[in-house]
């Protein structure tokens, strides 16, 4: 199994760092066709605007898209996170809809544009403790109906899922503590089973085709195939 980490701007070092540390191989992708040989993809921080720009030049929007409707899981970070989202404010910009929720950007005021604060998550059902690193983050304002909320900072999300998709408001990468990435490489590592059934099913429906295909052909011609 290989997670990929877009490495187009921002501190995709560090996550690669963090995946090595949970014992998976981590590849930095810095174009679309890269995608093809990873099996989940940590979308870091950084500035939103930046990487938007990037993405866009490289083509990557509508390989996001192909790659989040194969099933593959996305994490994004911060900035990755505003990237994913529904809606972004403050200022709006385009991003990707790939959860259900808004944001607002920077939300936390210029007095506490960085700090860090203990809270705690619940994954795979269990009350489970985190360092939270905030940095010029942004802050969901509003959650779907299709997203449950992992956790929580003074009463609001901080770290979502929709289906593949996992976001967080904070940077993970940036403590010791394994426990976000860890779930993160459980989610593909459970996404990959259903990931490669359906490619192999598509690979026998095409030679099922082609072999209907052939058949027909030397029906029609009277030769044998
Ligand atoms: N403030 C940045 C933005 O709006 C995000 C900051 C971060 O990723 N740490 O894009």
């Amino acid at each position: 199994m290989k997670i990929g980490v877009l490495a187009l701007q921002g501190d995709f070092e560090l996550h690669a760092k963090a995946l090595g540390r949970c014992g998976i191989q981590a590849g930095e992708v810095r174009k679309p066709e890269q995608l093809a040989d990873v099996d989940g993809l940590i979308i870091p921080g950084g500035e939103s605007t930046t990487l938007l720009k990037l993405m866009h030049e490289w083509g990557f929007v509508p390989a996001l898209e192909k790659f989040h409707a194969q099933g593959r899981p996305i994490f994004g970070t911060c900035a990755g996170l505003i990237l994913l989202a529904r809606e972004v404010e403050s200022p709006a910009q385009f991003s990707l809809g790939l959860i259900d929720v808004g944001v607002e950007r920077n939300a936390y005021g210029r007095q506490r544009e960085s700090f860090e604060a203990r809270g705690s998550a619940t994954l795979e059902g269990r009350a489970t403790p985190i360092e939270m690193v905030f940095i010029r983050a942004p802050r969901i304002r509003r959650v779907g109906a299709g997203v449950e909320t992992l956790a929580a900072y003074r009463d609001e999300p901080v770290m979502a899922r929709q289906g593949s998709v996992l976001v967080a408001t904070f940077h993970p990468e940036l403590t010791d503590d394994p426990a976000v990435h860890e779930y993160f490489c459980a989610m593909v590592r459970k996404a990959r089973v259903g990931v490669r059934a359906a490619a192999e099913g598509e690979a026998s429906l095409r030679k099922g085709v082609r072999a209907a295909a052939d058949g027909e052909a030397s029906l029609r011609s009277g030769r044998p195939a």
